[in-house]
């Protein structure tokens, strides 16, 4: 279930924030994604999270989107975001949520982990991080103290080292965490596989179409371009040869396919 927190217009142009992408990528992406492209080659994005709800009731939440006024999110991101209203729209309780997955501790990806006191927002939920994307955080994140530490003094971080299965068993229905590194060191995606086709939330392997159409063009913010691009490649393959459908934070649709050619 796809559920937006907000939508917005990124600070700067989009040729600015992907410098390497061409005329050809740039017509190939507005038409997989033509609400990306506003006004004075500016970039308009969705900021979104997802829940996935298991027999019984309990759900997964992946990410936390841009969060409340005041979040560190603030000073660039639409806030306020509306994932609670969102969720009780979605009939989806706080205490539903057992696992809380954060993709990777980028602001507009934790804003709703607390509460504007500082409080877990999920307080029954355990937290899956990898532990190398803590481990990377500098002195100047906002991540530390606004997230990383209310979760720990609660008992409710949970780092894990690789690909891991969060919920159910391997090879059945189940929830997967898998390393995808680069947008971040220890960002990773989440395989949900139902039984039938699978979905990837994919957090920031792709923030935008023109990485879709041309997997090879970096996203100025990426950590690592050489490691985002070979796990963006790695990604949209294995999904084109399982038939995962792409469930993405920043497109302006939530569910893609992969499209050959990238
Ligand atoms: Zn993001």
């Amino acid at each position: 279930m796809a559920l937006l927190d907000a939508h917005g217009t990124f600070p700067g142009t989009r040729q600015g924030v992907f410098p390497d992408a061409g005329d050809a990528d740039w017509a190939r992406a507005e038409r997989l994604d033509p609400a990306a492209f506003g006004p004075d080659d500016t970039w308009e994005l969705d900021f979104r999270c997802y829940a996935v709800r298991r027999p019984g009731g309990r759900v997964t939440l992946v990410d936390t989107g841009i969060g409340p006024a005041g979040s560190p999110a603030s000073g660039w991101a639409p806030v306020p975001g509306h994932l609670p209203s969102v969720l009780r729209l979605a009939g989806i309780e706080r205490d539903d949520v057992d696992t809380v997955v954060l993709t990777h501790l980028h602001e507009d990806h934790f804003g709703w982990t607390v509460d504007p006191a500082g409080a877990p927002m999920f307080p029954d939920a355990r937290h899956v991080v990898q532990r190398s994307e803590i481990a990377a955080l500098d002195a100047d994140d906002s991540a530390p103290s606004y997230v990383v530490e209310p979760l720990r003094r609660a008992g409710l971080l949970h780092q894990i080292d690789g690909r891991v299965t969060v919920q159910g068993r391997p090879g059945g229905a189940s929830l997967t965490a898998v390393p995808t590194p680069g947008h971040t060191p220890g960002h990773q995606s989440v395989l949900v596989d139902g039984g039938r086709d699978g979905v990837v939330i994919t957090g920031d392997v792709l923030v935008h179409a023109v990485q879709l159409a041309a997997p090879d063009v970096a996203y100025r913010l990426e950590n690592d371009r050489a490691t985002a691009r070979r796990t963006r490649r790695a990604l949209l393959a294995e999904a084109r040869t399982h038939h995962h459908v792409l469930a993405t934070a920043h497109l302006n649709q939530p569910f893609v396919r992969p499209v050959l050619g990238g």
